[in-house]
């Protein structure tokens, strides 16, 4: 464990098996000195074991780097449940991870992530009050983040294209926009009806077709979106999308979507800054999602204040970019220092 090479000081790593539902799920808390581990649920077959364990150090250490940098009195967590293709997500299943949860007295607070949804954390909620991303009530946001997640995305291009290309206003300029899920979707309604030009692409034809005609957009494949000339790209579909082979390739001077680890090694921030793309750090311009369900965890949140932080992560950027330029270091170097600088301090 201590030797595997996605560990990084992690506070604790826990591994669950429920014999009776066949739950095994694994929960890493990587830094709690801010507040407790927050960080969602995945639900993922994984090829290996070692994948699952990578995952979830990986994404724990993202969420202690995204809550610092999204001022969130939290820490960082996430947990990941090893689904095996042969045997759907049963209710019963959800409760064992509820339990699971709870077992842990709030040191670790869930929520949705991929291959979970609101309706899951209801029933992951009837066995532990550490849970948030829930259904909305009279006073809290809605439990789904993909909007908010949408709508900072939408603030940090608007910021990157003011940075990086001068310009006040998106109209005109190709966008292109791969994965079109939660949050893919809501980020192309936002942009389009800024006038910006659209070009999409999704595993899925049908959710194409549909922005296809909703937004006037262009269809592209999945593999190759990335790769064509556009002003911005926003990976919003999967990790590990920027390595050496893609990054030579790209045809575009922005980089600024909701994906998270973008990056497939941290080696390719420097690749990026040396081709002169700019690129949004994930972990900052993707934090609408859990400044929404962390602070509807946290209480005392209205929707217009969770709003408001929300329009905050343009300012958040514009100060990586503008120390990226001054100091010519890659973003991602400046946002990994900054969040490890809030962690240092708050220890
Ligand atoms: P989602 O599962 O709703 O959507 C993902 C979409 O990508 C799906 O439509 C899927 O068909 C498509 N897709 C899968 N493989 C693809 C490929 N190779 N090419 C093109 N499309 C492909 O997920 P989401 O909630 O929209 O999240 C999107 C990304 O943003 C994920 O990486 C997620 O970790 C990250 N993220 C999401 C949130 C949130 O609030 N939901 C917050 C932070 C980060």
């Amino acid at each position: 464990m201590f030797d595997h090479p996605s560990f990084d000081r992690h506070e604790r790593v826990l591994f669950a098996h429920d014999v009776t539902t066949g739950l095994r799920a694994i929960v890493a808390i990587h830094s709690s000195a801010l507040g407790p581990a927050a960080g969602g649920s995945r639900f993922w077959h994984y090829p290996t074991n070692t994948d699952a364990l990578t995952d979830a150090l990986r994404l724990s250490r993202g969420m202690s780097y995204k809550n610092a940098m999204a001022g969130l009195p939290l820490g960082g967590g996430k947990s990941v449940v090893m689904m095996d293709p042969s045997r759907p997500k049963t209710p019963a299943m959800l409760e064992a991870f509820g339990r699971f949860v709870e077992s842990l007295q709030g040191q670790y607070i869930t929520a949705e992530d991929v291959g979970a949804t609101v309706t899951d954390m209801e029933i992951v909620a009837t066995q532990t009050s550490y849970v948030s991303g829930l259904p909305r009530t009279a006073v809290t946001a809605d439990g789904n983040p993909s909007p908010k997640t949408a709508l900072g995305c939408y603030l940090g291009i608007k910021a990157a294209v003011k940075f990086k290309l001068q310009k006040e206003e998106l109209r005109g300029l190709t966008i292109a926009v791969q994965g079109l899920g939660g949050v893919g979707y809501e980020l192309c309604k936002l942009l389009a009806a800024d006038g910006a030009k659209l070009r999409v692409a999704d595993v899925r034809d049908s959710v194409v077709q549909k922005a296809v005609a909703q937004f006037d957009a262009v269809s592209s494949m999945p593999d190759t979106i990335l790769l064509e000339r556009a002003d911005v790209i926003a990976p919003c579909a999967l990790g590990a999308v920027l390595d050496a082979t893609t990054i030579p390739k790209l045809q575009t001077s922005i980089v600024a979507g909701a994906a998270n680890n973008q990056l497939a090694t941290a080696a390719n921030g420097a690749r990026l800054h040396a081709a002169g793309i700019l690129y949004a750090p994930d972990y900052v311009i993707n934090a609408g999602g859990i400044i929404s369900v962390g602070r509807e965890y946290l209480g005392g949140a209205t929707v217009e204040s969770i709003n408001a932080e929300i329009h905050r992560i343009p300012e958040r950027l514009t100060e990586i970019f503008t120390r990226s330029r001054t100091s010519n270091r890659p973003t991602s170097d400046i946002a990994d220092e900054m969040a490890r600088q809030l962690l240092a301090e708050a220890r």
